[in-house]
């Protein structure tokens, strides 16, 4: 039988570069699947539909709460964002690793659903270079800047949380890293399951 696939979770700091993180290695790797997330927040300019969210009204988020669809969901900013469960769950059964690339709250949930997920931190090398970023971006204006900082600081206790902290100055370098960490996840579940069948199969034959 097929490994199960792995759950990675990515979070981190707005202007991280979680985003191009995960968008480059789905493109040079081809072998993990996305999670694309059910959201309340109005599509932004050139996103589409079932490429970046799955665009619901509020009712539409809550019914798919009661009826137990989402793996975990958070409020973010006033909107609520979650994980539909039926594809991560047959991805994962289907041996593909999957990413889900979501916020402090929701990963901090993930892991009682999930329990051998591998949790991913993304954050640049320092809080100014972080700072230097976002204003790099030239989209945000100075309050923005500012709110994204503040969150950072709110963001920072849930480090602790996560199995490895990504630190994101070199784009290839960073690639090279997280494919090391899903690269030992393999392996360590794959002794896991190893070693398991194998007491099991000499426990009964004593
Ligand atoms: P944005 O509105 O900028 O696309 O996303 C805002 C935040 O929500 C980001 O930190 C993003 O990672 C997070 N997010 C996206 N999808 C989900 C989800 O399904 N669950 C949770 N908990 N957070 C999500």
């Amino acid at each position: 039988m097929k490994d199960r696939g792995i759950l990675i979770v990515v979070s981190g700091f707005s202007g991280a570069g979680k985003g191009t993180i995960t968008r480059e290695i789905i493109q040079r790797s081809g072998k993990y699947a996305l999670s694309i997330s059910a959201t309340t927040r109005a599509p932004r300019e050139g996103e589409q539909e079932g490429v970046h969210y799955f665009y619901k009204t509020r009712e539409e988020f809550e019914r798919m709460i009661a009826d137990n669809e989402l793996l975990e969901y958070a409020v973010y900013q006033g909107n609520y964002y979650g994980t539909p469960k039926a594809y991560v769950l047959q991805q994962l059964a289907e041996g593909r690793d999957v990413i889900l690339e979501i916020e402090v709250q929701g990963a901090s949930k993930i892991k009682a659903q999930v329990p051998e997920c591998v949790r991913i931190f993304v954050t640049p090398p320092t809080a100014e270079e972080l700072k230097r970023r976002l204003m790099g971006r030239g989209t945000e204006n100075q309050a923005q800047i500012l709110g994204r900082m503040k969150r950072a600081v709110e963001e920072a206790p849930y480090m602790p949380l996560y199995d490895h902290i990504l630190i994101n100055d070199d784009l290839d370098k960073a690639i090279e890293a997280f494919e090391r960490i899903v690269q030992s996840e393999h392996m360590k579940q794959t002794f896991i399951g190893e070693i398991t069948d194998e007491l099991i199969e000499i426990v009964k034959g004593e």
